[in-house]
């Protein structure tokens, strides 16, 4: 039997695409107005909206991800690629599960070129980044772009899912940001455009949290959209005022129109910023405690003069003292206004 938390996210995710998918049936607007289904006809979505209710009912009555042939468990990554799946890997001939494998080691490999070659330069800025992943394919990614005005992108995000199906979808999300990226200088219309593009596969079942920033050095300003991700933490030199740069919208692919907003804060010499994952707050110690928030404002107040690097050499190791081993991946990225 599967885990009831995993069941229940899947039965989540499902239900609010089935019920998206049922609006989109009924909606009497226009084509262009629509969420972008891929080109497919009323047809194909009533199949996929039957589909849904199918892995639904399995999920009622415990049939859902539990193999035809042998009654074992469907490998969850599988499931995250495609719900409909219902044989494990077990019944698969040496053939296709070495083609299965390749695939995996593939996966690995473009995710490893996915991660940025360098940090960016950026005068009177500096930039410090760190990704330690738990599995051979992490769920994690950050990336940085560039606008034409000279502006500096960033992004950091996390995948739920791991394995195959994440690190397609950040292959697909790497794609899409360094595409439209530059082209957007509004965030919240970027996060509503990846947001358009992640719900065209409507059998991938998942979804993306994501942290978007933009900083405008000429101005002292940054911009940023958190679609539903963690908050990343601010601190003010000046005043010591902590500020959580809480989420302006849903996570990427939940939700068909995001409804996102960006929002802007003035920066000065002295403040930083953290970038992270829930790998850093979600880190458990043998007691099952968790680092938490506090730990991290704790650990921002006591070291903010520290140089970005040095700042996140500290913390890395706060969270290693503390957790031991890391279950879930980590992304940290420590950004200084000098
Ligand atoms: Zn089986």
């Amino acid at each position: 039997m599967m885990d009831k938390v995993v069941l229940e996210n899947f039965r989540k995710v499902l239900n609010t695409r089935k019920n998206a998918l049922l609006n989109w049936l009924k909606s009497s607007e226009p084509e262009s107005k629509k969420i972008h289904l891929g080109g497919c006809s009323e047809n194909e979505v009533e199949q996929v909206i039957q589909e849904h209710d199918n892995a639904l009912e399995g999920i009622k009555c415990g049939e859902f991800g539990v193999c035809r042939e042998c009654s074992g468990e469907v490998e969850r990554e599988r499931l995250e690629l495609d719900f409909t799946t219902c044989v494990c890997l077990d019944h698969y001939s040496s053939e296709q599960k070495r083609i299965l494998e390749q695939d995996h080691e593939l996966a690995a490999k473009v995710q490893r070129q996915l991660l940025p070659y360098s940090i960016p330069v950026l005068e009177g800025i500096q930039i410090a980044a760190y990704t330690e992943p738990a599995h051979v394919v992490s769920g994690d990614y950050f990336d940085f772009f560039s606008y034409p005005q000279g502006d500096k992108g960033v992004v950091v995000a996390d995948v739920m899912g791991k394995g195959i199906s994440a690190s397609m979808l950040m292959s697909n999300l790497q794609a899409s940001l360094r595409i439209l990226g530059p082209e957007h200088i509004h965030l919240d219309v970027l996060a509503s455009r990846l947001n358009e593009l992640f719900r065209r596969n409507q059998k991938l079942i998942s979804f993306v949290s994501l942290f978007l920033l933009k900083i405008e050095k000429n101005r002292q300003v940054i911009q940023y959209c958190n679609a539903g991700h963690n908050p990343p933490i601010f601190r003010e030199a000046g005043s010591g005022t902590i500020h959580w740069l809480k989420p302006t919208g849903p996570a990427i692919g939940l939700k068909p129109a995001g409804g996102y907003k960006s929002k802007e804060k003035q920066f000065n010499s002295g403040d930083l910023l953290v970038l992270y994952t829930d790998g850093l707050v979600e880190a458990q110690n043998n007691k099952d405690d968790e680092f938490g928030k506090d730990r991290l404002e704790d650990y921002v107040t006591g070291n903010f003069q520290d140089s970005a690097d040095l700042f996140l050499k500290g913390l890395r190791k706060r969270v290693k003292d503390f957790a031991g081993t890391l279950q879930d991946d980590l992304t940290i990225l420590v950004i200084k206004f000098l």
